[in-house]
């Protein structure tokens, strides 16, 4: 069972360059494969299990609702779901939320309500959505063809018309906004899947002031950064700007499939009843998980436990890269960390892993670094004391 041969002969799609290891527990940092080793995971489910494996307080509501209702359809009022918009609201600059299952479906509904922004309420027949290079959006067609990256798209050629990338962080390019007059752009504060970089707060001003005077809607992509993962709830916090439109999923339900929509109520006026649905979106399981995740997260200032502990890695990292011949930089935000490589990263993540820890890829040369947001002291200095083994 545990060769990667025979791992490979199951009739699961190959669309993952998997890694041999078969998980089957998890706890906190930590995880297990089918042999009963132990493994330190920095990667948390791709940025996903904010709260750690199997956290407890999410898993007693869950085991709650399971007794009492797995689904009704969105026909109906679900009390949880209204509660879980509730507190986001409360928590963010938005007024109404949509939800769905997954990042990709989050941004779909984001270019949706744009566009039906544009169309019914301001009537006007702006339909570009600018995106930027390396973004990642998701792997629907409307979300890849939003995604700033070839290797994403290619294959699955005619994009969707009316999608344009300006390069990131680049102040002169914004000027463009003006002249092609889109109903919208939507951005990640740090590109994730795109290298781990964060935005320079002078671009997203600048963005923010033209979006603003153009009448443009400024939809953040918060999917990886969101859920107290860079040291605030939202990313957008510590830019001081306010998106009309904001995404979520990943750490949302801590595991448990969720994604939503959030939007300013000018922008939400725009969905009406038949514009957009989902049948499991925001079902009763999955809006327990957000909800007892987001509580716990605000009632035990998760975000801010983050912020020090991605200080303490940063400060540590960057003394290790000052000695190491293979790193080239440390870059990112809280706990979204990438460790820019001289060479091939993947080398590295193998090395990582036959030392018991996970951490993951953000392009070929950046070693991303996602720790549970709830890790301690004692399993930061096991991952540094590995990548000090591996580096230097
Ligand atoms: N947007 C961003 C910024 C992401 O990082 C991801 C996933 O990595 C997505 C969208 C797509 O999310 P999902 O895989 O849940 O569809």
């Amino acid at each position: 069972m545990s060769t990667s041969k025979t791992l490979d002969m199951f009739p699961v799609m190959s669309t993952y360059g998997r890694f041999p290891l078969s998980l089957v527990k998890g706890k906190g940092s930590y995880v297990w494969d089918e042999e009963g080793n132990k493994y330190l995971d920095y990667t948390s489910g791709i940025a996903t299990c904010n709260l750690g494996h199997v956290p407890d307080v999410v898993k007693e509501q869950l085991v709650e609702q399971l007794q009492q209702l797995w689904h009704c359809s969105n026909l109906y009022h679900i009390p949880k779901q209204q509660l879980l918009a509730q507190v986001l609201i409360e928590n963010s600059c938005a007024d109404e939320v949509f939800f769905c299952n997954s990042g990709a479906e989050a941004n779909e509904a984001a270019i949706k309500i744009a566009r039906k922004y544009a169309q019914t309420v301001k009537k006007n027949d702006s339909y570009e959505i600018i995106s930027f290079t390396q973004s990642f959006h998701g792997r629907t067609m409307a979300t890849l063809s939003a995604t700033g990256q070839e290797k994403i798209q290619k294959g699955f050629y005619p994009l969707l018309e009316g999608f344009h990338n300006l390069p990131y962080n680049d102040l002169q390019s914004l000027d463009e906004l003006a002249t092609i007059k889109p109903c919208a752009v939507i951005l990640e504060l740090v590109q994730g899947e795109g290298g781990v970089v964060p935005a320079d707060p002078q671009w997203v001003h600048k963005l923010s002031d033209l979006c603003q005077k153009h009448d443009i809607l400024l939809m953040v992509d918060e999917i990886q950064t969101g859920m107290g993962r860079t040291g605030t709830l939202f990313a957008y916090e510590q830019y001081g700007i306010e998106p009309d439109v904001l995404t979520l999923a990943k750490g949302l339900g801590s595991g448990f499939p969720i994604g939503a929509m959030l939007a300013k109520s000018h922008v939400a006026k725009a969905f009406d009843p038949g514009s957009h649905g989902s049948t499991f979106g925001g079902n009763p399981l999955a809006v327990t998980a957000g909800l007892s995740t987001l509580e716990y997260m605000i009632q035990e200032n998760i975000p801010k436990q983050a912020l020090k502990s991605g200080e303490y890695l940063l400060e540590n990292l960057k003394v290790l890269a000052s000695h190491s011949d293979d790193i080239k930089k440390i870059r990112g935000k809280g706990l979204l960390l990438g460790i820019v490589v001289k060479t091939d990263a993947l080398s590295f993540v193998q090395k990582a892993r036959e030392n018991n820890l996970l951490v993951l890829l953000a392009g070929p040369n950046v070693v991303r670094i996602l720790p549970p947001l709830t890790t301690n002291k004692k399993e930061m200095d096991q991952f540094l004391s590995v990548m000090k083994d591996i580096f230097m």
